[in-house]
């Protein structure tokens, strides 16, 4: 068969495996017009060979029978279709007025109900949003206000973010998207370091030098120092195993943090000590007015004083005065003024839900702040956000998202 068109390599590779079967039955009817076929113009284009389809016109017996029938084949296909979809629509029907029905009796409840009158809502949006106009189809768990949309925020997300919670019941994940980098040429010259390696997240430093130019300006000091801020597992776990080593177990536990479970892990902690001209070492516990400085006038940079001596039992960390953490403005502001630490705050937001009354906060700078929080719903979360104002959103490390919006300045 080659040898009859020596010439066109590339139709017999497209058509081996049917020139193949054609030598299997080199008598019967396809074959004969395939061969024929193989001459004509359609198949030299390179079209697929197909005994019925590049038929030359005429060869068909019956072609009218064939498309007439095929046609009321159609026309029955399109019936049962047409009939299939208002059947469809009547259903919908029915499921918008008993989903109407039940959120009608749900609404009233307080937030223990939430998570059931956020399904009882999803049902109502997706069953109505088949009435409305396309643009509005995407999938809704709340009804959202004008001038909001959707985010969408992964189950990892939960675990990122200013405002993630890392204690002792929830560990940190080492999955983030903060930009760890040394003090060192990082720094301004208000403090020290002790060493070149000591790094923290880039936005948190930059606070950092904020605060420490304060803290110099306004207290005259210059010889604060960071000892310690992030740390990798491995140096969590050599910190931790020599602290057992030297005091025991029980004393490492309550100052030291179990390797994986450290604030100090997620690059927003920082330790101070202090270190003087003459060279000489002292810690926070020496002092009164370094510490008593930074727990007054930390929040105005966005960092908490970590563990409180009145908030061991929550914290299960021992007083800690030289340890601060970053969580950013509005925050550390309202953590401040209720006298929350950061476990008691992400407990409080849960009050403030996206579709209840948002946390409304003017700082003590004139800064007006709207916050609120909405729960995990598992792989993804749609988190309502404004479209018309600046805003964050971070996980809080345990089972939902804490929306920040800027809300401009008081006047
Ligand atoms: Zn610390």
């Amino acid at each position: 068969m080659n040898n009859r068109n020596p010439n066109n390599n590339a139709r017999r590779s497209n058509n081996q495996q049917r020139t193949g079967q054609n030598q299997n039955n080199p008598n019967n009817q396809y074959s004969r017009y395939n061969q024929h076929n193989q001459n004509n113009q359609y198949y030299r284009s390179g079209q697929p060979s197909n005994g019925y389809r590049q038929n030359p016109a005429g060869y068909d017996p019956y072609p009218p029978v064939r498309h007439r029938s095929r046609r009321k084949a159609r026309q029955t296909a399109f019936l049962v279709v047409l009939t299939v979809i208002i059947m469809v629509m009547l259903l919908v029907s029915v499921v918008i007025f008993a989903a109407r029905c039940a959120s009608g009796q749900f609404t009233d409840n307080e937030t223990d109900t939430a998570s059931g009158l956020i399904t009882s809502s999803q049902s109502t949006t997706e069953a109505v949003s088949d009435t409305q106009p396309p643009e509005t189809t995407a999938p809704e768990t709340t009804a959202l206000a004008a001038n909001f949309e959707y985010q969408t925020m992964t189950e990892a997300d939960v675990h990122k973010g200013y405002l993630i919670l890392v204690n002792y019941q929830n560990a940190f994940t080492f999955d983030t998207d903060f930009v760890i980098q040394p003090f060192y040429g990082n720094r301004n010259n208000s403090y020290k370091l002790r060493d070149t390696l000591v790094s923290l997240d880039a936005y948190a430093m930059d606070w950092c030098n904020q605060m420490m130019a304060a803290f110099e300006a306004e207290t005259g000091y210059h010889d604060i120092l960071v000892n310690s801020a992030y740390r990798t597992l491995e140096e969590q776990e050599e910190i931790y195993s020599s602290r057992v080593e030297d005091y025991g177990e029980e004393y490492a536990k309550n100052y030291v943090a179990v390797p994986g479970y450290s604030e100090h892990h997620t690059g927003l902690a920082i330790d101070f000590t202090i270190y003087t001209d003459d060279n000489e070492s002292k810690t926070f516990d020496d002092m009164t007015d370094y510490p008593l400085w930074l727990s007054e006038n930390g929040h105005r940079f966005g960092y908490i004083q970590r563990y409180p001596g009145d908030k061991v039992d929550i914290t299960k960390i021992s007083y800690e005065n030289w340890h601060y953490r970053y969580v950013g403005k509005p925050h550390a502001y309202y953590m401040k003024l209720q006298n929350f630490c950061l476990e008691e705050y992400i407990d409080d937001l849960r009050n403030y839900p996206y579709d209840g009354h948002h946390l409304m906060l003017t700082d003590d700078e004139g800064a007006m702040w709207e916050i609120y929080f909405v729960a995990a719903e598992g792989e993804t979360t749609e988190v309502p956000v404004p479209t018309d104002r600046e805003y964050t959103v971070s996980g809080n490390n345990v089972d939902g998202f804490i929306v920040t919006i800027e809300n401009g300045q008081a006047s």
